[in-house]
């Protein structure tokens, strides 16, 4: 049972192809996925940023509101001192102004201070919109490249896949059956190239009448690995 070694070296140099292309289509998706992650972390982020520019936002409202009611009612109390009817009645609504216009003026620095955080959250709302842009604008690039990628690959894989099968028909009746079997189950392993004294593949060692065999091109299929053997160019007997 003697084989072309040729056409051995042009299966394996096929099947490479073949696997180089897979790998390179299994590419492709993983980078969609990874930008596809990188936007939503970016709109997540600036959700968060959103609620925090809401809730500050609306704290600082409520305490406007705490300071306008208190101030009104420092001014209701300050009319009334011209009608106090005693002098402690004076005092005491006194007192009472003098400790609401303190509590006022402590309200008033902390507006002051929620203000100006407000400038800051709304900053940090303008910075993560934009990278939420440049996101969504990077992963379309990434889909666009990635889908013109693929249909290339696909191409050519069918281009290489069909002239891989022509090239198999040329294989020796006695060969074919173990050949495909073994090559659906390994890809590109089911072909080794040898300097007939170790496998290309799995490294293991050669008889001296496995290399006669060869050398005389014969089929022969390696005992580690189960490859089918193919004559490394210019190796002859010595
Ligand atoms: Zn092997």
């Amino acid at each position: 049972m003697s084989v072309d070694f040729d056409l051995l070296r042009t299966l394996h140099r096929m099947h490479r192809q073949l696997a180089d292309i897979e790998q390179r289509l299994r590419k492709g998706p993983l980078q969609v996925k990874i930008a596809t992650q990188n936007e939503a972390s970016f709109a997540a982020a600036l959700d968060d940023t959103k609620n925090r520019q809401k809730e500050n936002r609306l704290a600082t409202d409520r305490k406007q509101m705490t300071m306008n009611e208190r101030e009104a009612k420092v001014e209701d109390m300050k009319a009334k001192l011209n009608t106090a009817a005693s002098n402690k009645e004076f005092q005491l609504l006194k007192d009472r102004i003098a400790a609401d216009e303190q509590a006022s003026s402590v309200l008033a620095d902390e507006i002051f201070e929620m203000l100006e955080r407000q400038d800051v959250i709304d900053q940090e709302v303008v910075a993560a919109t934009e990278n939420l842009e440049k996101s969504k604008v990077e992963k379309k690039k990434i889909v666009d490249r990635v889908t013109e990628e693929s249909k290339v690959l696909q191409e050519e894989r069918a281009r290489v896949a069909g002239e891989l099968a022509e090239n198999e028909k040329k294989l020796p009746m006695d060969v074919k059956t173990d050949y495909r079997r073994r090559a659906d189950a390994k890809g590109e392993d089911v072909l080794a190239e040898t300097d007939a004294v170790t496998c290309g593949n799995c490294q293991v060692h050669l008889t001296a009448q496995m290399k006669a065999s060869l050398l005389m091109n014969e089929i022969l299929f390696c005992q580690g690995c189960g490859a089918l053997y193919y004559l490394k160019e210019g190796v002859t007997a010595k």
